[in-house]
């Protein structure tokens, strides 16, 4: 217990002492670990194989920690599919099939009400913070809690940042133009195109290509810019629109066996709790750099309409999306508390943000 406790609190505030116990004393001396057995885990993910900056984050992941741990503990990453298909990754980790996993924790609130909240929810916390939630205001607490009955760890493992509002086959200008719509938007942003009268869809990221193609859906969200161009969703939509408004600042997750965690050494439990943090900052960097590069690439070579959303259809949505996220915490107490942790957040940073990166980002645009 008292080596999990130590474990557990380099999940938030003690994550570079924890990189030092990792990687080497702060003195340069090697750590000099006692335990030199060796693991291999086997990693499953909700992604296609090696699919830029979500897979490859994954695979970064494992390569992070098999370095770290000077080949000590190897992960085997395998793509959606390969071993278990994109939405039984949770179940996999779960039941031990797989040591680790990576996804999204919205993918899971058909089976933990409240996963939504540890990724992204409509009009909700931007990647910045989300950081500060989850490290500094109790998220990362109720993210495990809420895990803990299935035997797994939950870690911040990436952020794709502000995602974007996706690809319509049609224009939306109006609240009518959402009526009937067929799209394929996962979790809560789902259930809010549901209220404004469309029809949300599920559908992992292999599928949607072809599902947009051939009519099945109407429109589709994906990620941003770098994601949506290396899938090709411009050719068979041609109208982008910003912003996300359902993923404002979306973290993915690394999904840790229990029992397999508490049977590593202490050394290794940090070097995985560690690594994936710095996944968690590597790729929000690879994100911002990337999709502005691919936007320019959509718009400039692929003749990419890029549109916002009108006001009114956000106003709309906003008024939709509060409803959906507060319906959850009647049923289910720890959505409840995890819901007002997280609104509490909102509302003490959201007049900070105010005055600090909105202000100067406009003032910059200005300029
Ligand atoms: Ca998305």
């Amino acid at each position: 217990m008292v080596q999990r406790r130590r474990v557990i609190q380099g999940l938030g505030m003690g994550a570079m002492a924890s990189a030092l116990a990792a990687c080497g004393r702060e003195d340069g001396a090697s750590a000099g670990p006692q335990d030199q057995r060796r693991f291999q885990w086997r990693m499953v993910t909700t992604w296609p194989p090696n699919f830029p900056g979500l897979g490859t984050g994954a695979t970064e992941f494992a390569r992070r920690v098999g370095a770290c741990s000077g080949g000590r503990l190897t992960i085997k990453v395998y793509g959606a599919e390969e071993l278990v298909p994109a939405f039984e990754v949770f179940d996999a980790v779960a039941n031990g099939t797989a040591e680790v996993g990576h996804g999204g924790a919205y993918y899971w609130k058909g089976k933990v009400p409240a996963a939504s909240f540890f990724s992204t929810v409509p009009f909700g916390l931007t990647a910045q913070e989300m950081g500060g939630w989850l490290h500094y205001g109790g998220g990362l607490e109720l993210w495990q809690e809420a895990y803990r009955p299935y035997g797994i760890l939950p870690l911040p493992c990436g952020s794709s940042g502000t995602q974007m509002g996706g690809w319509f086959r049609k224009e939306i200008n109006t609240l009518a133009d959402l009526k009937g719509l067929k799209m394929r938007i996962p979790g809560l942003g789902g259930e809010v195109l549901a209220r404004a009268g469309g029809t949300p869809v599920t559908l992992a990221g292999g599928e949607i290509f072809t599902a947009l193609q051939t009519g099945a859906i109407d429109a589709t969200e994906w990620v941003g810019p770098y994601n949506d161009l290396a899938f090709g969703l411009y050719k068979v939509a041609p109208y982008y629109y910003y912003p996300g408004w359902h993923e404002p600042g979306t973290t993915l997750e690394a999904l840790v066996n229990r029992e397999a965690f508490e049977a590593l050494p202490e050394d290794l439990q940090n070097i995985v709790v560690t690594c994936a943090q710095s996944v968690n900052d590597q790729m929000l960097a690879e994100f911002t750099a990337r999709n502005a590069e691919a936007l320019r690439t959509l718009v400039e070579e692929h003749g990419v309409k890029l549109r916002p959303f009108p006001r009114e259809v956000l106003a709309r949505l906003h008024q939709l999306s509060l409803e959906v996220v507060e319906a959850g915490a009647a049923s289910d107490p720890l959505y409840a508390r995890v819901l007002q942790s997280q609104q509490d957040f909102q509302a003490r940073s959201a007049p900070y943000l105010a005055v600090a990166e909105e202000a100067f980002l406009l003032a910059r645009d200005q300029g």
